[in-house]
C-alpha cells in the first residue's frame, strides 16, 4: 500500500469501529469503502466493523478488479456504482442500521418514504430514492443504485438498508448516522409528528445548494 492508501485505510477502519461501538453496525452487518487515487479500499466479506484495522481492506479498481488483500464484500458492486454516479465521492457507508432499514421495509406510496422533520436532514439529503429490492450481489443492483445515486448521496435499498456517499469518510458516515436518527424520529413520532412544509424544505434546500 502507498502512504496515501495507508492513511485512508487507517481513517476508514477507525470510522467503522466507531460506527460499531455506537450501535450503527452489529455482527458482520454493513460494509464501508473509501477511495485512494484509483483504488477503492473495501471491507472484506464476512468482516465485522469491530475488527477492521488499517491492513484489513480489500483493494479493488474502479471497474471492480481485485488487486490485493482479502476477498471484498459481495456488496462491493453497489459501492462502485456510487463512485461512478458521484465523481466527488471519496467514501461509501452501507449499514443495516435498525430504523433506516425499517423505513426501507415500508410500502412505497409514491411520495417521499421518510418525512422531513428537521432542517439539517433537509439540507444534507436532497431526496431519498429507494432502490427496488434485489437479492444481495444481484447483477442488476448496481445499475439501479447508480441511477438513484445520481439524484442523492443517500439512498435506501428496499428491504435491506441505507447507503450513503461523502466527499470524505466522515461525511459519508455522518450522512448514514443522520439518516438513521431521522428514521428513529419517524418511528418515535408515529402519526403525531409535524413535518416541515414543502415550502420550508424547498427554502432549506435552496440555501444549502448555494
Ligand atoms: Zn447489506
Amino acid at each position: 500500500m502507498t502512504n496515501e492508501q495507508l492513511e485512508v485505510a487507517r481513517e476508514l477502519a477507525a470510522c467503522a469501529r466507531s460506527l460499531f461501538q455506537r450501535g450503527y453496525s452489529f455482527g458482520t452487518s454493513g460494509n464501508v469503502s473509501a477511495r485512494a487515487g484509483d483504488i477503492i479500499l473495501v471491507s472484506p466479506t464476512n468482516s465485522s466493523f469491530e475488527d477492521l484495522q488499517e491492513y484489513s481492506f480489500s483493494e479493488v479498481t474502479l471497474d471492480g478488479t481485485r488487486r490485493e488483500g482479502p476477498v471484498p464484500s459481495k456488496e462491493v458492486h453497489f459501492h462502485l456504482a456510487l463512485y461512478a454516479a458521484r465523481p466527488d465521492a471519496m467514501a461509501v457507508v452501507h449499514l443495516h442500521s435498525t430504523y433506516a432499514t425499517a423505513v426501507s421495509c415500508l410500502p412505497a406510496n409514491g411520495g417521499e418514504i421518510l418525512p422531513v422533520y428537521t432542517p439539517y436532514f433537509a439540507m444534507r439529503i436532497p431526496c431519498l430514492p429507494v432502490v427496488p429490492y434485489l437479492p444481495p450481489g444481484h447483477p442488476d443492483l448496481a445499475g439501479h443504485v447508480r441511477a438513484a445515486a445520481e439524484r442523492s448521496p443517500a439512498i435506501l435499498l428496499k428491504n435491506h438498508g441505507p447507503v450513503t456517499a461523502g466527499r470524505t469518510i466522515r461525511e459519508a458516515s455522518a450522512l448514514a448516522e443522520e439518516l438513521e436518527e431521522q428514521s428513529r424520529l419517524y418511528f418515535l413520532l408515529g402519526e403525531r409528528g409535524e413535518t416541515l412544509s414543502a415550502e420550508q424544505i424547498a427554502e432549506l434546500r435552496k440555501r444549502s445548494a448555494r
